[in-house]
């Protein structure tokens, strides 16, 4: 009997595991053995890294974005269809058009949505770069701000232990911001505070979530002239008078508050009633090591819906979905999982305009920092305007 593997988000995760299954499974698709569908319910896939040079006018709309259907060989069925409710019991996903699609298998990479409005003031006040309107408009205020202070803040999960997407993001934009207003003349005129929640996963009382990091981001940020507060954990926003207060009793003022909102997973994610994460972020249990989700035996989830403790990024859906694949692949063939995720997130940091810095950690390890340079900013921006569309075809 064939095996019906349905893969649901047209993101990353989904399309290079799509892909690789194709790869890896090739034998069996092509005596019908094994069907591969791929369902997401946009006909676009985005680049969804390029929201951050969005907001830096480097990047337009067009240049970020593919056709779901041609990033995906020809052997998957793509379907447009958002999906409304996962059946977990009966293996169906139920659609908004009405449609109901059965499986044997299902991998789950609908990615996660940014929620401003989940703290008060802050969608009509703050602005951000993690979709592409709202990275727009903060881009025509970079372009145009003359002087002031712009305040930036970052906000975690309220799930123990599960970051925010992309953890480098905010330290990214602080340099690259600090370089766009040295170039635009205007800098002198401008003070950038950087800031950091009270609690960051493990770390208390810190500038980034990992230790080693830490310890260099002060020198850093003074050398730019870029002050840093600690404890600033974002409680409330007022859009009027630009006040941005914080869960520790501080006020700060702001005339840009660049933030990392709250994230939280898609609705339908949400409403399938396995999650366990807190304040309904509907993060899926997962499996450590076979990304399973935890009680679902024929269910596997990556990318920035699991609840792992990895940051919610591209460079981790890297390193997950060739698991995925294999597991899957050895389940059919063999009737067990054959691989185990180490954790292993991989990626190169855009560290300032021109600067990148290679990154690599996994459970064990964290990121040990070297000094950004001129060769990393050439293979961030091969990445950014070619190796990416590799890495979704799977062929990297
Ligand atoms: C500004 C910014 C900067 C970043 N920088 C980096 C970086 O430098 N390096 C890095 O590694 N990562 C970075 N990331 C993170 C990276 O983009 C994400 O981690 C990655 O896109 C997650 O992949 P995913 O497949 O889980 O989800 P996504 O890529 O979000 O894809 C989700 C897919 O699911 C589809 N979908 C959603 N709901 C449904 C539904 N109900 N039915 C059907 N389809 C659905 C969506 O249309 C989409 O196609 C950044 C992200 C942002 C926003």
């Amino acid at each position: 009997m064939a095996h019906h593997i349905v893969i649901v988000g047209g993101g990353i995760g989904g399309t290079m595991t799509a892909n690789h299954l194709v790869t890896k499974m090739y034998p069996e698709i092509r005596s019908g053995k094994v069907k591969v569908t791929l369902v997401s319910n946009s006909p676009w896939h985005y680049y969804k890294p390029a929201f951050m040079y969005v907001a830096f006018n480097s990047f337009f709309r067009d240049e970020l974005r593919r056709s779901q259907r041609g990033l995906l060989r020809p052997e998957i069925d793509f379907q447009l269809e958002e999906v409304t409710q996962f059946d977990f019991q009966a293996s169906k996903l139920h659609c908004r058009s009405g449609k109901t699609l059965g499986y044997d298998h299902l991998v789950v990479s609908t990615g996660c949505i940014p929620s401003p409005e989940r703290i008060e003031g802050l969608k009509e006040g703050g602005d951000h770069f993690y979709q592409h309107a709202p990275a727009r408009q903060l881009a025509d205020k970079l372009a145009t701000i003359e002087k002031g202070r712009i305040f930036i803040t970052v906000t975690f999960p309220k799930t123990h232990n599960v970051p925010h997407q992309c953890g480098i993001a905010p330290i990214e934009t602080t340099l690259m911001l600090d370089e766009l207003l040295r170039k635009r003349g205007v800098r002198d005129q401008i003070e950038i505070v950087y800031t950091y929640p009270t609690v960051s996963q493990l770390l208390r009382n810190c500038l980034f979530l990992q230790k080693d990091t830490c310890e260099v981001l002060p020198t850093i940020f003074e050398q730019k002239g870029i002050k840093h507060q600690r404890g600033f954990t974002l409680e409330r926003v007022d859009p009027d008078r630009k006040i941005a207060y914080s869960e520790e009793g501080k006020e700060e003022s702001f005339d840009i508050l660049m933030a990392t909102p709250p994230i939280r997973a898609v609705q339908a994610v949400r409403d399938s009633g396995i999650s366990q994460a807190a304040d309904d972020e509907g993060w899926l249990p997962t499996d450590h090591e076979t990304m399973k989700v935890v009680g679902l035996d024929n269910v596997y989830v990556l990318g920035d819906t699991v609840d792992l403790p990895v940051s919610k990024a591209g460079g981790s859906c890297h390193s997950q979905s060739p698991v995925v694949v294999n597991n899957l692949a050895s389940e059919i063939r063999h009737g067990r999982t054959c691989d185990a995720y180490e954790g292993r997130v991989v990626a190169i940091a855009q560290m300032g305009l021109e600067n990148g810095m290679p990154l690599w950690y996994d459970y064990q390890d964290d990121v040990k920092p070297t000094p950004p340079n001129k060769l990393g900013g050439l293979m961030r921006k091969g990445f950014n305007r070619g190796v990416y569309w590799a890495v979704a075809r799977g062929l990297v």
